[in-house]
């Protein structure tokens, strides 16, 4: 018997090593400029190289893999204020992140929202999402959501239909 409500598990349950898991779809994203002006001063500024970052982002649910973006950034260099920066790449992640701002806003919202455990939450994230987010990584950004200020909603948000 098959059908919309029929039960099939999910055929990487039970993995625990996440070089196990089905290879990521890559996803390549440029934020190159030849010039970009200074956040400090506005001086229009040459590129100086380029790098590139991997981001974890939601997975691909139709082929069932995680989805990683190669986002290749250009330096610049400022001659006035001598310093270097990066062109802006704010709308998908913070400095230094590994996440894009989707994946660790998804997983907030299952801890504070929802109340789910963090590790709960990580399988969720795999299960329903495809991105493997290691638990204490999640309790990271949820403390770290805490000290900003609190969370955005002091009680949490009833279910829909449940409860
Ligand atoms: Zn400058």
């Amino acid at each position: 018997m098959s059908g919309p409500g029929q039960y099939l598990s999910d055929a990487t349950e039970g993995i625990t090593r996440p070089e196990d898991l089905p290879a990521a779809k890559i996803v390549q994203r440029s934020r190159q400029y030849k010039y970009q002006p200074c956040p400090r001063c506005g001086e229009r500024c040459l590129r100086v190289r380029r790098f590139t970052r991997i981001l974890h982002d939601v997975g691909d649910l139709v082929a069932s893999r995680p989805r990683d973006i190669h986002l290749v950034y250009s330096q610049h260099r400022c001659a006035n204020c001598r310093k270097y920066f990066n062109a802006d790449m704010s709308d998908y992640a913070l400095p230094k992140a590994h996440y894009t701002h989707r994946v660790v806003s998804l997983a907030v919202r299952l801890v504070v929202e929802d109340g789910l455990p963090y590790q709960a939450a990580s399988w969720h994230l795999w299960r329903d999402h495809r991105v493997f987010v290691p638990y204490a990584t999640i309790q990271n950004w949820v403390e770290a959501g805490g000290k900003k200020g609190g969370q955005p909603n002091g009680r949490r948000l009833p279910r829909l239909g449940l409860g």
